[in-house]
């Protein structure tokens, strides 16, 4: 009876630890629980594609911190499961931000946790790494488009091209953003845009990030 007490109890405490893959949003830095809340309203309301990529990019097994700290740019991604970004970037409505750069943002942090994930620390280097990241980011951004919402394919093109342009020639990020526009998926993302109608912009769908894992 104990025995089947016991595999009851461990059964339970398995399946409360494999239902335990979805991350939280928190409040980081001097951020007090009312700001946090208006912060997440603000963003549900006025960035509700980008909320929504945030919420299933938590869903992902990732912890998501929004601070108010500014420690360098809008994001910042942490080992496997954590993801910080800068309310700054959020709220201030900066025209050099606009929602569809925050997704790209986004998916670029949600890159180098897939990178992260895959690679053993030992074998990780900063350029494969943003490589990666700025990589995912273009696939899922064509992903969107072709599923109607071509405005964050449109912005990573832009700002990728610009950002390899005017970067340090020894920064990691130039070298493999130049990486990248030698890669096959720069072409087809480029011809996409070309191809897709403008016209509309449909919302972000929910499952698109599960599908190109
Ligand atoms: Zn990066």
């Amino acid at each position: 009876m104990l025995k089947q007490w016991i595999a009851l109890f461990a059964s339970i405490l398995l399946s409360s630890f494999t239902l335990a893959k979805e991350g939280a949003i928190r409040p980081g830095g001097t951020l007090s629980a009312t700001q946090f809340r208006q912060i997440v309203h603000y963003c549900q309301t006025d960035r509700p594609r980008f909320w929504s990529l945030l919420e299933d990019i938590r869903n992902q097994d990732v912890q998501i911190t929004l601070s108010n700290e500014r420690k360098g740019g809008p994001g910042k991604a942490v080992g496997e499961h954590r993801i910080v970004l800068s309310t700054f970037y959020l709220t201030n409505d900066l025209p050099q931000y606009p929602e569809d750069r925050l997704i790209i943002v986004l998916l670029h942090e949600y890159g180098h946790i897939l990178y992260n994930r895959q690679k053993a620390r030992n074998d990780q280097s900063r350029v494969a790494n943003e490589f990666a990241a700025f990589r995912y980011s273009l696939e899922v951004a064509g992903q969107l488009a072709k599923k109607g919402d071509t405005g964050p394919l449109r912005e990573a093109l832009h700002r990728m091209k610009a950002r390899s342009q005017t970067g340090r020639p020894d920064d990691p990020h130039t070298i493999a953003l130049k990486q990248l526009m030698n890669d096959p998926l720069w072409q087809a993302s480029i011809r996409l845009l070309a191809n897709t109608d403008t016209s509309h912009t449909g919302t972000l769908p929910k499952t698109v990030i599960r599908h190109i894992q």
